[in-house]
């Protein structure tokens, strides 16, 4: 971002600010060009019980194949899309792609989607668009999982958790996004109920040689027993790290260790129609 935001010193107009903002007016337009011409499109990450191997759930992340500019990342242009209403059309064609592919993969398999802050300041929309999707893609509603992160709870604590609760009529579940990075109240694991919690990528390279790190992903373990949910090992890359979150009692990991984010039709063929990932696939 700028450099001129250092205390006390005004905010001053720089070439650097208009070439941002002018990327920026640019891509809310191409987004909603993509969104009409099939630019978008969603890969899937593996979440991987270490115990035995199986495939519990896989998360949906957004790619945009942009035409002049390529490859976006989701970084770059979920705030973006957030900054209006767009992030609403968006999230709704991904939580239907999500539902028409997750016929496709074998049973057992939970299907876990993203949901912007923006999307649950529009709960009624919000309730409608899941129960429509459901009922008409044939979704077992326990098979979804909705990701949120803690600035959901932050904004709007009472109507997020009379949403939650609407939707959990619906039988869908909920996942708490990015665990251990911003707020992470405690007090939120017991009033929000949620299904799974989602330790960040940030505790991966840490947690084998910081102590004071361990001891918060092991706390955040033995919470998850005493509460009953459960706990996901996020961006985990190597066999060091797998072992020292297997050391906590974590037993649910997603990271590239496993596998990166990767096409629909990748993730059918390394499954092969059993819970389980092979190596390598033609
Ligand atoms: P997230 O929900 O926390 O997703 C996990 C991110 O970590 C993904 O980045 C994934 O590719 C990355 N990751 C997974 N394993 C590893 C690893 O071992 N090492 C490293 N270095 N990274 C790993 P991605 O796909 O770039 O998405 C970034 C963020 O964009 C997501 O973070 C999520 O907050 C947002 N996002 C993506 N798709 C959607 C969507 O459909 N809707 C909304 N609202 N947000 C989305
Ligand atoms: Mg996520
Ligand atoms: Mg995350
Ligand atoms: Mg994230």
């Amino acid at each position: 971002e700028s450099k001129s935001t250092g205390k006390g010193r005004a905010r001053v107009f720089s070439p650097d600010m208009a070439a941002t903002f002018r990327r920026r007016t640019e891509l809310e337009r191409d987004m909603r060009d993509g969104l009409a011409n099939g630019a978008f499109e969603l890969n899937y990450q593996p979440i991987v019980d270490i115990r035995d191997g199986r495939v519990t759930a896989v998360e949906a992340l957004l790619r945009w194949n942009h035409p002049t500019k390529g490859r976006i990342s989701p970084n770059e242009f979920i705030p973006i899309a957030e900054r209006s209403d767009l992030i609403c059309d968006l999230g709704e064609w991904v939580l239907r792609r999500a539902a028409q592919d997750h016929a496709r993969l074998p049973d057992g398999i939970a299907i876990s989607v993203n949901v912007s802050p923006k999307q649950f300041q529009q709960p009624e929309r919000l309730v409608a668009t899941i129960r429509e999707i459901i009922a008409a893609e044939q979704l077992a509603a326990s098979r979804l999982e909705l990701e949120l992160t803690e600035s959901v709870l932050v904004e709007d604590p009472e109507q997020t958790l009379e949403t939650m609760t609407e939707l959990r009529g619906l039988g869908v579940c909920f996942a708490l996004d990015d665990f251990g990075t911003g707020y992470s109240s405690i007090g939120y694991l017991a009033t929000y109920a949620f299904d799974k919690v989602k330790i960040d990528r940030t505790f991966a390279s840490v947690v084998g040689s910081n102590a004071a790190s361990r001891s918060v992903v092991e706390m955040v373990q033995l919470l998850a027993e005493r509460i009953g949910f459960a706990v996901v090992a996020e961006g985990l890359e190597d066999t060091a790290q797998i072992e020292a979150i297997a050391a906590t009692g974590i037993t649910l990991v997603q990271g590239y260790y496993f596998s990166p984010p990767i096409p629909l039709d990748d993730l059918e063929c390394r499954l092969a129609g059993t819970g389980t990932l092979s190596i390598a696939c033609a």
